[in-house]
């Protein structure tokens, strides 16, 4: 959680960008998935309304074939078996009118002309002819034409259909309306053909023919009654030649007969067995077919629904949530490389400064160095001059003011030398180049001794030097390096002491030696107690104070090359308290334990 949060903030923007990214994402599904539902539905719906024409069409197609038939019977009083067979055959029922198992003639016969009726059609030479179903009713119609004359049409010959309730049911609307009507579902005579499997609901179409043409009034329709040209469909036939956009493929086509849709009533369905419809698609339309409501059901397989579909939803989605985190990535690599470029400006603004500070310090140095160097070289070239002057004028020479400018010079060149090796050292340390000579020494000892070197100059400045070194504590040390560490220390507490008393202490600490030089000075600020072991820094000014901030930086590197510490505790105004700590036995690897060269001990630096 703590480092969820800063990370969040970091790529904020990048995250705003996958948000707004996927929000778009989700907006654009939506859209899509509405627009694919309304395509969908929209393509349903074109195909409902195409099936309906389609179904409309042909119906009316067939009623106009028919009524057309029905001229032929109006225009003569008789119609030849052979000229009705022509007609028909002129109508190429099977290219043009598919599903339309023919064309027929029913003639209409009162009980009394029955005999002479079958007795007309056997002298035709069709000598089997007779009137079916048997009995007595007191109207009848018997089928004289039926063409094609195929084998399931010939069976049909000499039916009664007024002796069956659903055919009689459309004829007498036929003969009632004098407009074409269909029949209920029925299954037809030509059905019943021996070795046929496949059976089909049917209906018929009845168109009723009057003696006297077609204008008869409708109370006299009956007496002027002369027969129906109909005709038989077979439904699967029918409805086989339909085409609209998907049927039978996505979609499914269900007709019943009449307003309800149940089982019973079931003209024709194209669904096949365990076929489930989609749920929501479904439409019922509920088309007059000759003066008959039809009820048209339209379903939709999956596989409409699939093919409107998903597809291009997925595709979106994915899209979507690619360009997404497309998005996301660049936002978030472009925040890097700005947080990169930020930072390293905030470094090159550190390491430039760095530098300018470096420059800053190495030029107040070199101020200082030319200073530090030009104080002894003046004193010196005076006391040279003057020297020169004396003999120059001939008279005799005072010994004793040449020993004394002599002396004067001699301590100038010797402190224009400690200056140049303390450059030196700087040079050497910061090579690496130091290297220590080790041997078996008394700490007290060299304390003590060096007290004694700065006797005179404590004197000259009115300070007591006092050394307090109640025991030996014998060590390995380098005695050279020691003395100048010492030394720098000394000279510091002389200068910057006020002139105050001076304590050396000198303390054995199990394996380390403890060296503490306090003063009762200028002391230091604490803020600068620890700038001051570094090169070049000082905590006072030149023109108090001379120097070239280098003796506590070398001496700090000395101590710690004989792998010791170098510190400080000081009150400002109250005086300060160096405290070194030497272990008894060098530990460094650079150490070498030679003997000591035979060479001057240095002097302090200042
Ligand atoms: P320098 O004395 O040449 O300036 P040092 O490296 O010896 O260089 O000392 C660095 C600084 O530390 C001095 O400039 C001074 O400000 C401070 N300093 C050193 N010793 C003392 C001391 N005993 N009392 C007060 N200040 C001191």
């Amino acid at each position: 959680m703590p480092l969820l949060l800063p990370h969040l903030r970091r790529n904020a923007a990048a995250y705003g960008a996958l948000l707004v990214g996927l929000l778009i994402t989700g907006v654009a599904v939506l859209h899509v998935g509405r627009g694919i539902e309304e395509r969908r539905t929209h393509r349903f719906e074109e195909a409902v309304r195409y099936g309906t024409l389609g179904m409309q069409q042909r119906m009316d197609t067939y009623q106009a074939m028919l009524l057309g038939t029905r001229g032929l019977f109006s225009s003569s009083q008789l119609v030849e078996r052979s000229e009705f067979h022509a007609y028909v055959e002129s109508l190429e029922l099977r290219r043009r009118y598919p599903g339309i198992q023919g064309i027929g003639f029913a003639q209409w016969l009162r009980p009394e002309e029955r005999q002479s009726h079958v007795a007309e059609i056997r002298a035709e030479g069709l000598s089997e002819y007779h009137l079916w179903p048997e009995g007595e009713r007191p109207e009848y119609t018997a089928i004289v034409f039926l063409e094609p004359q195929d084998a399931r049409n010939r069976r049909a010959l000499g039916f009664d259909m007024f002796s069956e309730p659903t055919r009689q049911e459309a004829m007498r609307r036929a003969m009632e309306t004098g407009l074409a009507a269909a029949s209920g579902r029925v299954r037809l005579v030509q059905e019943d053909v021996p070795g046929s499997t496949e059976t089909q609901a049917g209906f018929l179409i009845y168109v009723p023919v009057y003696h006297g043409g077609v204008l008869v009034p409708p109370e006299r329709r009956r007496e002027q009654m002369r027969g129906f040209v109909y005709a038989p469909f077979r439904m699967g036939d029918l409805v086989e030649g339909l085409r609209f956009p998907g049927f039978q493929n996505t979609i499914d086509l269900d007709i019943h007969d009449g307003t309800k849709t149940s089982d019973e009533n079931l003209l024709f369905s194209s669904r096949r067995a365990g076929e489930a419809a989609v749920p929501g698609m479904r439409q019922e339309v509920v088309l007059e077919v000759a003066g008959r409501p039809w009820t048209l059901v339209f379903t939709a397989r999956e596989a409409f629904v699939a093919s409107n579909s998903s597809g291009q939803l997925v595709t979106v989605a994915i899209s979507g949530v690619l360009v997404a985190l497309l998005l996301f990535f660049i936002t978030r690599s472009q925040v890097n490389a700005r947080t990169a470029a930020e930072a390293a400006s905030v470094e090159q603004q550190r390491l430039a400064s760095e530098a300018r500070a470096a420059v800053q310090v190495r030029d107040d140095f070199l101020g200082v160095a030319a200073h530090e160097l030009r104080t002894p070289l003046t004193s010196l070239k005076l006391q040279l001059q003057l020297l020169y002057r004396q003999l120059r004028q001939g008279v005799e020479v005072d010994p004793g003011r040449v020993q004394r400018a002599v002396d004067a010079c001699e301590r100038q060149t010797t402190r224009l030398s400690q200056l140049v090796d303390s450059l030196l050292d700087v040079s050497r340390l910061a090579s690496g180049r130091l290297e220590l000579r080790l041997e078996a020494l008394e700490l007290d000892e060299v304390v003590r001794e060096l007290a004694r070197r700065f006797e005179t100059e404590a004197q000259m400045a009115g300070v007591r030097l006092t050394v307090d070194a109640p025991r030996p504590i014998p060590g390995r040390w380098d005695r050279l390096r020691l003395e100048q560490v010492l030394t720098n220390l000394v000279a510091n507490a002389l200068k910057y002491g006020q002139g105050a008393p001076v304590d050396l202490r000198v303390r054995d600490e199990g394996e380390y030696a403890r060296v503490e030089v306090e003063d009762r000075g200028i002391g230091i600020d604490p803020e600068d107690a620890r700038r001051i072991f570094d090169r070049f820094e000082r905590a006072v000014s030149s023109r108090h104070y001379g120097g070239l901030g280098l003796g506590l930086f070398i001496s700090r590197q000395l101590v710690e090359a004989l792998g010791g510490r170098i510190s400080v505790e000081s009150r400002p105004g109250q005086g300060s308290t160096f405290i070194v700590l030497l272990p008894r036995v060098t530990p460094s690897p650079k150490a070498h334990a030679a003997p000591t060269p035979p060479e001057t001990p240095r002097t302090p630096l200042h």
